[in-house]
């Protein structure tokens, strides 16, 4: 029984959603593509090298401002709004076909091989932009008037010039298609996360008033517990002590000596019983009070036996317990009545494991060692041990495996949480033969003394 008036689980904390991307992180992301265009368009004058004698001014010249251009146009677009925008993206547009034509104009005209390029220009400005259509429909039309200009001043069949703007038309429509698509599915994608953040959350509120209607109960059921404890003790002392006296009145009476025998054995088996229940009131009684106990130096010994008597009842027609821990260990520094209640939490887990895996021939085992500085109480089943992902939860509060009547999943976390406030831990592990590993260590007590001389 856990009344919760000092609390030991706190309310889940709403998780942070991650980061939203600031402004100008959006911002650069969407610049980021035309400054790379820039540089490129730069970094592949040497390949006009190839195309006219070197060294050629016109297109570098080309170049140049083609890349300026682009730079301006990152910076303007990050100023202007509305109209404006508008504006500076129809002459972006336009501008960026007229330099593109000016290089194959000054690498060969209409037989230069960046000819073949000018189809391309509306499909690059689809992948520059993918966020606007307007800016591929724009070089679009650009280049294919450009083209068509370019073959009706080297007197080409009027044939060529239509088929070469019919293909950079192709290609402003694959660009406006596929950019159109894009937008689509980041929207989807956009909606879905939404959505998902949305349930999260709600999930999260409902778990977390699952989790504080449960502490509630559990603290209502502590303080009555209490008072159930404390009832059962005043009528349980007159019990006992209305038997003593029968007992005394009984066998002073003339009785047959066997008569006498067989009564004596009765009262001596009433007695034991009504101890037994006392010794399990008080021990609860002692479990449900939250008053602040301050730890003391305390043999492990002691506080095993406390636990193991608690635990019989839930272990006895499930597992042996089997105690190995040497009265002569040193002594810890805790408190010993929530330390108990700490090994009753593991044995009665214990218990539950091995009852539910059916387990023939359970048995816990608990083992006390020293080690350096600190002492040691490995609890040990033979029952199924840990799933991987029950391992890894297992200390969080409210997690259980068990049917909602039967587990809380308190009883590891407020374990551990009591076992480091005497500056020990708990930590759980699979044994390599099969079963729980609980491992509790405690700093050992030092007289202060040998504190001091240490
Ligand atoms: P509860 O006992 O209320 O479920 P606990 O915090 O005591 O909560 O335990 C959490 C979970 O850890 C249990 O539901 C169970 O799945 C697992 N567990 C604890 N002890 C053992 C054990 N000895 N063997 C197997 N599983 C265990
Ligand atoms: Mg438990």
């Amino acid at each position: 029984m856990q009344p919760t008036s000092h609390r030991l689980v706190p309310p889940e904390a709403p998780e942070k959603d991650a980061p939203e991307p600031s402004a100008g992180a959006v911002a650069w992301q969407r610049r980021r593509p035309v400054l790379v265009f820039a540089a490129t368009i730069l970094l592949l004058y040497p390949m006009d090298l190839l195309l006219v004698p070197a060294p050629s001014y016109p297109t570098l010249l080309t170049r140049l401002g083609w890349a300026a251009q682009m730079l301006l146009y990152a910076w303007l677009r990050r100023r202007v709004d509305g109209r404006w925008e508008t504006v500076v993206l129809a002459v972006n547009s336009v501008l960026v076909s007229l330099f593109f034509l000016l290089l194959v104009y000054f690498t060969g005209g209409a037989e230069s091989p960046y000819m073949n390029l000018v189809p391309s220009m509306p499909l690059m400005m689809a992948l520059l932009q993918p966020q606007d259509t307007r800016p591929a429909i724009l070089t679009g039309i650009a280049s294919a008037l450009g083209v068509m200009g370019l073959q009706w001043m080297e007197h080409h069949h009027p044939g060529h010039a239509v088929a070469w703007a019919l293909m950079v038309g192709t290609a402003t429509f694959f660009g406006v298609y596929g950019s159109t698509q894009f937008r689509k599915a980041q929207a989807a994608e956009d909606e879905a996360r939404l959505e998902r953040t949305r349930r999260e959350s709600l999930e999260k509120a409902a778990v977390a008033e699952r989790h504080r209607a449960q502490t509630e109960k559990l603290a209502t059921v502590g303080r009555l517990a209490a008072s159930v404890m404390h009832e059962i003790n005043n009528p349980l002392a007159f019990v006992r002590s209305n038997l003593d006296f029968l007992r005394t009145e009984v066998l002073e009476q003339p009785l047959p000596e066997e008569t006498r025998t067989e009564l004596a054995e009765v009262f001596e088996e009433t007695r034991t019983g009504v101890e037994r229940i006392r010794q399990i009131v008080s021990d609860l009684k002692g479990f449900s009070r939250m008053d602040g106990e301050e730890p003391s130096e305390c043999a492990l010994a002691d506080v095993v036996s406390d636990a193991a008597r608690l635990a019989a009842m839930r272990l006895k027609h499930v597992a042996r317990l089997k105690v190995e821990v040497p009265a002569d260990l040193p002594e810890v520094f805790a408190t010993r009545r929530r330390l108990a209640q700490v090994l009753l939490n593991l044995l009665v887990n214990a218990g539950d494991a091995l009852e539910e895996a059916k387990v023939q021939g359970g048995e816990v085992r608990e083992r006390g060692l020293a080690e350096e500085g600190r002492v040691v109480l490995l609890v040990e089943d033979n029952g199924p041990g840990f799933p991987p992902d029950v391992l890894q939860r297992l200390f969080e509060a409210f997690f259980t495996t068990k049917a909602l009547d039967k587990g809380t999943g308190l009883g590891l976390s407020i374990s551990r949480e009591l076992v480091e406030r005497f500056g020990g831990t708990l930590r759980a592990e699979n044994r390599p033969e099969g079963g729980a590993r609980l491992r509790l260590e405690l700093p050992r007590h030092m007289p202060a003394a040998q504190a001091q001389g240490a």
